[in-house]
């Protein structure tokens, strides 16, 4: 019988006592990314329609820049509830300090791929997109 040993994810590794990054031979890399999320910058204030907690983290672990430098990464959304398949979002990319939104916002949509929904599921999945649809057209028109 043979066992299976699962590799560590990153977050994980983020929590490991030092003698453990050792004998994975990660030590020097998670300390380095550790050093890199304690100097991760302040994000600015948020779009006025976003609705997560103001000055809500990056999403993502920092990552080489298209301009060369390091770079986070995190989303605006305008969620109606925390489980809605279907909300306005945008991503925000910051570049040692330079802040960029990229594109509009635009109405995200997450439902599982080949999902078979029932009618219902289907009627609260439609709902949620005409809803997502005119708070953007709220976003785009100053109104939110
Ligand atoms: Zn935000």
């Amino acid at each position: 019988m043979s066992e299976v040993t699962r590799f560590p994810t990153i977050p994980q590794m983020l929590e490991m006592s030092d003698d453990e990054l050792r004998s994975l031979d990660m030590y020097d890399d998670i300390h380095e990314l550790r050093a890199e999320i304690a100097a991760r910058p302040t994000p600015p204030a948020c779009p006025p329609w976003c609705t997560k907690e103001p000055g809500h983290s990056y999403d993502t672990f920092p990552s080489h820049g298209e301009n060369g430098g390091t770079e986070w990464t995190r989303w605006h959304s305008a969620k109606p509830s925390p489980a809605a398949k279907a909300y306005v979002s945008q991503m925000e990319v910051n570049e040692n300090g330079v802040v960029r939104l990229l594109d509009e916002p635009k109405v995200s949509v997450w439902l599982e791929e080949g999902a078979d929904l029932t009618a219902d599921d289907a009627y609260k999945a439609g709902a949620e997109l005409v809803n997502a649809a005119i708070k953007l057209r709220e976003i785009q028109q100053g109104a939110a």
